[in-house]
């Protein structure tokens, strides 16, 4: 307890990175929690057999796109389907989310908005890279889309043909249109897919949020630094040493720091 300033679990430099690429689910909003209940529905009305487990739905399922989600279940449940039934079987799991998007509207994380808003006031660019066809309507719903200079997601990835994590195809498209080498990007994930994902495109920092007890499985994934909170990440503008206090301890003030950043209220 010898130094009274807290340590952030994680901290991001502006001089080691332009920019950071958020993943949506679980980072920025908590619709993750509304994508897994349809997918229970899915498998307990239209597969019928056990229910979802939560290694199944981590393993399988999040943070990939639809069809990918449902040929990976097919496969652990050994049933043959065609790319005819994986469609239906994935509009039907697109039906019930926006059935429970409709009743419950996405709810924003505050640790992913703070980070936000002092990446933005670094100066850093902000990318939002989901594998959701439903990306834009979820940030329009939340009023948070203009705080992004550039989304990929799922209808970007579908237009350009991009497969969807854990390739980096679309993390990395989201770095080009931001106009920054991956090296000089971070990647904020919450599933174990999208943190392969970011250390396949060779980005420059991969930083897991673990919301759900799965910290290990995004270490092993290849993350950098796992935060059960967004909120004990810093962002820092000054030359820092890693924990974030500025190499001059003669400074003023530590004048650039840009933490604790109060996104507008929603
Ligand atoms: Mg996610």
């Amino acid at each position: 307890m010898g130094d009274v300033r807290a340590v952030p679990a994680a901290t991001i430099s502006r001089a080691a990175f332009d920019a950071v690429l958020f993943d949506l689910d679980g980072v920025l909003t908590d619709t993750a929690l509304l994508h897994r209940s349809a997918w229970a529905r899915l498998v307990e009305q239209q597969l019928g057999g056990a229910p979802l487990t939560a290694e199944e739905y981590a393993e399988r399922v999040d943070g990939r796109r639809r069809e990918d989600g449902v040929r990976a279940l097919m496969q652990t449940r050994r049933v043959p389907v065609s790319d005819a039934a994986v469609g239906a079987l994935a509009r039907a799991k697109d039906r019930y989310f926006l059935e429970l998007l409709d009743r419950n509207g996405p709810r924003l994380l505050s640790g992913g908005l703070r980070l936000v808003h002092a990446v933005r006031g670094a100066g850093m660019g902000c990318a939002v890279v989901s594998a959701s066809r439903n990306c834009e309507q979820v940030l329009r719903r939340a009023g948070i889309g203009e705080l992004f200079d550039v989304r990929v997601d799922g209808v970007v990835a579908d237009e350009l043909a991009l497969p969807g994590k854990p390739h980096p195809a679309t993390y990395l498209e989201a770095a080009r249109r931001l106009g920054v080498e991956p090296h000089r990007a971070v990647v904020v994930e919450d599933a174990v897919a999208g943190v392969v994902a970011g250390r396949a495109g060779g980005f420059g920092m991969v930083l897991g949020v673990d919301r759900r007890g799965e910290g290990d499985g995004l270490r092993c994934a290849g993350a950098d630094a796992v935060v059960a909170d967004l909120s004990a990440v810093r962002v820092v503008t000054v030359d820092a040493d890693p924990d974030g206090r500025p190499l001059d301890p003669g400074g003023a003030e530590p004048a650039g720091v840009a933490w604790d950043v109060d996104p507008p209220a929603t």
